[in-house]
C-alpha cells in the first residue's frame, strides 16, 4: 500500500445520514457527530463493536454504493488527503479510499427520472433532473417536433 503525498487532494464521494434538523452526520462510527460542511476533518479513532477497527474516513470513487439503503441518507461530494485506494466488489460501489482527512463539500440531489445521484449545476434548467435524462428528454421533444412539421 502506498501513500499519496498529504498535498494531493483527491474527489470523492461519502454518503451520511442527514438528520430531520439538517444536520449531517457518518453512517456506522461516531454516528452521534455533528459533521462540518467544508471544514478539512481529522480522522479519529472510535472502535466501534462489529466494524473492523480501521481509523479513516471511507469513501468511494463514485456515488453508488448498492449494498446500503439510502433511507434517511444522502450523497456528498467529498475532498479527502492522504489516502490509500483499495478495490472492492461493483456491488459494494467499486474503488474505495481509506483517508486521514476528509472535507465534504457539496451534496448531491437523486434525479427524479433515473433516480441515480447528481450534482445541481447552477446553469441547469431541470432543477430536480441530472443532466443526461434531460437532454435525454430534450431529444425526445425534438424530435416529436421535428415529426410534427413534416
Ligand atoms: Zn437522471
Amino acid at each position: 500500500m502506498t501513500w499519496t503525498r498529504s498535498y494531493v487532494v483527491q474527489r470523492a464521494y461519502k454518503l451520511f445520514t442527514v438528520r430531520k434538523d439538517g444536520s449531517i452526520g457518518s453512517l456506522f462510527i461516531n454516528r452521534k457527530a455533528r459533521l462540518p460542511i467544508g471544514v478539512w476533518m481529522e480522522a479519529e479513532s472510535h472502535p466501534t463493536k462489529g466494524y473492523a477497527f480501521r481509523p479513516m474516513w471511507h469513501a468511494t470513487e463514485k456515488p453508488i454504493a448498492p449494498h446500503l439503503s439510502m433511507n434517511g441518507r444522502q450523497w456528498f461530494e467529498v475532498e479527502i488527503r492522504d489516502f490509500e485506494e483499495f478495490q472492492r466488489p461493483d456491488s459494494q460501489g467499486g474503488k474505495w479510499f481509506l483517508a486521514k482527512g476528509l472535507q465534504i463539500d457539496w451534496p448531491l440531489e437523486l434525479c427524479s427520472i433515473c433516480g441515480k445521484p447528481f450534482k445541481i449545476d447552477k446553469a441547469q434548467i431541470k432543477k430536480n433532473i441530472c443532466f443526461p435524462c434531460w437532454r435525454r428528454n430534450w431529444e425526445t421533444v425534438a424530435k416529436a417536433n421535428e415529426e410534427c412539421l413534416r
